[in-house]
Formats: C-alpha cells, sequence, structure tokens
C-alpha cells in the first residue's frame, strides 16, 4: 500500500510543477505585454469622488481585460509585477495633475490579500500615499476569487497601511466569493456590492432583502457603501431610493485610459 505521506509528497511535487507550467505559460503570453491602466470614475451625488484603477493588458497593439489571465496571475509573483506596475504608472502620472483634483479624492487599486505579504507591494503603496498626502487617498480593494487568504503578516500590514491614511475597501460584496465574517477583519472603511445585486430590477425579493440587509449593516457599522455594475437610469433610481450614496457603471462611465479620465474629469 502506498503511504499517505508518499502521496502527499507526489500531490506536493505535481502542484509545484503545475504552478511551474502556468507560471511559463504565463510569462511566454505576456511577453511584450504591457501593462495599462484604466480608470473608471466613481460617483456620490453626481459629483465624482474618484476611480477605480483597473487592469488592461496591451499585447501587439491591442487592449485585453484580464480576466483571462487573472488566477495565473495570481497564483505566482506576476501579480506584484502588476499591481506595481500600476502604482508607479498611476502616481506618474496623477503627479502633474495634484492641483487639480477634487477635494477628498481617491484612487482604487485592486489587490488579493495575498499581496499584503509583498514588501514591494507594501513600498509601492506606500510611495504612492506618501507623494500625495491629502490629494488622493489610496484605496486598496480585496478581491478574491478564492477564499480570502490573510494570515497575521497581512493583517498587520493592513492595520500599519490603514494607521498612515491607506483605506480598504471590500469587493464584489453579496457575490458569494466574499464573506460577511471579513467585515470583521481589521477596518475596512468601504463594501463594494456587486453587480449581481444591483441588478434587481428582475424584483427578485431574496436579493432586495440582501440588499436591505447590507444597507442596514454599512449604516449600522460606519462603512460606505458603493454599488458597481450600474448600468440603467431603473436601477440607479431604485438604488439611490434604498439609500445607496456612491455608484460605479457603464450609466455613468465605462472604464477609460487614464488621460481620457483626467481629460474628461478632472
Ligand atoms: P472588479 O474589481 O469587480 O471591477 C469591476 C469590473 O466590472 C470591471 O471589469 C469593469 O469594467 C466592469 N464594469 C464596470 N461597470 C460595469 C457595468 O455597468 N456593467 C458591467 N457589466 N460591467 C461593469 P474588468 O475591468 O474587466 O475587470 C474584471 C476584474 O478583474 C475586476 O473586477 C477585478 O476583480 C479584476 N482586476 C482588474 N484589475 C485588476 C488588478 O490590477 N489586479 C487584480 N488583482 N485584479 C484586477
Ligand atoms: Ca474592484
Ligand atoms: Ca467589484
Ligand atoms: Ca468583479
Amino acid at each position: 500500500m502506498i503511504s499517505t505521506k508518499i502521496l502527499m509528497k507526489a500531490e506536493c511535487f505535481f502542484s509545484k510543477a503545475r504552478t511551474l507550467i502556468k507560471e511559463s505559460i504565463l510569462s511566454a503570453e505576456l511577453t511584450d505585454a504591457e501593462f495599462v491602466p484604466y480608470v473608471q470614475p466613481v460617483y456620490k451625488a453626481d459629483v465624482i469622488v474618484g476611480g477605480e484603477v483597473l487592469l488592461r493588458i496591451l499585447k501587439n497593439g491591442i487592449l485585453h481585460s484580464p480576466e483571462k489571465y487573472l488566477s495565473a496571475m495570481e497564483s505566482c509573483d506576476v501579480i506584484n509585477d502588476v499591481t506595481c506596475s500600476l502604482l508607479s504608472g498611476v502616481k506618474s502620472y496623477f503627479e502633474g495633475y495634484a492641483g487639480a483634483l477634487p477635494n477628498d479624492f481617491y484612487l482604487s487599486f485592486n489587490i488579493c490579500a495575498r499581496q499584503l505579504n509583498s514588501p514591494r507591494v507594501i513600498k509601492e503603496v506606500t510611495d504612492f500615499n506618501e507623494t500625495f498626502e491629502d490629494r488622493i487617498a489610496v484605496v486598496l480593494e480585496i478581491v478574491e476569487r478564492g477564499t480570502m487568504d490573510f494570515d497575521d503578516f497581512a493583517l498587520e500590514s493592513m492595520q500599519q497601511l490603514t494607521a498612515s491614511g491607506v483605506r480598504f475597501a471590500i469587493d464584489d460584496f453579496g457575490s458569494g466569493s466574499s464573506c460577511l465574517k471579513y467585515i470583521e477583519h481589521a477596518g475596512f472603511s468601504t463594501i463594494k456590492i456587486d453587480s449581481c445585486l444591483t441588478v434587481i430590477n428582475n424584483g427578485s425579493l431574496v436579493y432586495s432583502t440582501v440588499l436591505d440587509a447590507i444597507l442596514m449593516l454599512s449604516k449600522n457599522l460606519g462603512i460606505d457603501l458603493i454599488a458597481e455594475g450600474v448600468e440603467t437610469e431603473e436601477q440607479y433610481q431604485l438604488l439611490k431610493q434604498k439609500g445607496v450614496l456612491n455608484f460605479q457603471g457603464y450609466l455613468f462611465s465605462r472604464p477609460v485610459s487614464i488621460e481620457h479620465f483626467a481629460r474628461q474629469y478632472l
């Protein structure tokens, strides 16, 4: 009989091999690719209050959504290259705009919890934060395709960054991939309700009840709420009636290039 130990070793070996194969396919696919920041505005009562930085991959002159690559990128160090390159690119660009920014303006970046273990990501976030001081607040949206993966080190980084003014948002709330219990984790300032809950014009009682519960939760805990994926005037009016204040979605604007964002909104 094969012992459990040998089986575990074999599993570990194959899992490492799988990771290596994924990484080499990924690096082959991303040779000569460029990580380009797109930005989608977020509104509060018809006024722009910030933007979400969204990765686009430029390959052979064509811009691609990152979705196809994300899980592979997040399973290795490439995701840290992505985040650092977006942070430093956006920082250099906005340095020229510091005077033109609205008050209390923020930019958010998507990271997974594991990235809070990366010293270079922490350094890049800290640099960004210090460069703009009060002009641009940094928000880190924690996205997680699996379960949220906070270890003690990540939590500690989160607390340190929070102390230096960086804010945290819990992304895709209500989609199933985020979970209520993470609200308890050190200081999330914002909940971003997933578009599966904002598309409530189908009259689903379950969805509208969950939405009401999230609204109550955010109110009682003093956490900001952003509805994302808002596409129609009807959804917008309904969400507004319910008491949602912050909005993001195609109704307002698609994600646009950083140049377009600055020209149009600042
Ligand atoms: P997300 O963080 O939930 O970002 C919102 C996504 O919804 C974006 O897709 C955006 O283009 C799309 N969206 C915005 N408004 C609407 C709308 O009204 N209707 C619909 N149908 N879609 C809307 P995108 O840019 O393709 O990004 C997909 C996901 O990729 C993001 O979802 C985020 O989880 C991830 N992502 C993007 N950039 C990064 C990054 O730099 N790092 C990491 N780790 N993940 C990223
Ligand atoms: Ca996000
Ligand atoms: Ca989201
Ligand atoms: Ca999403």
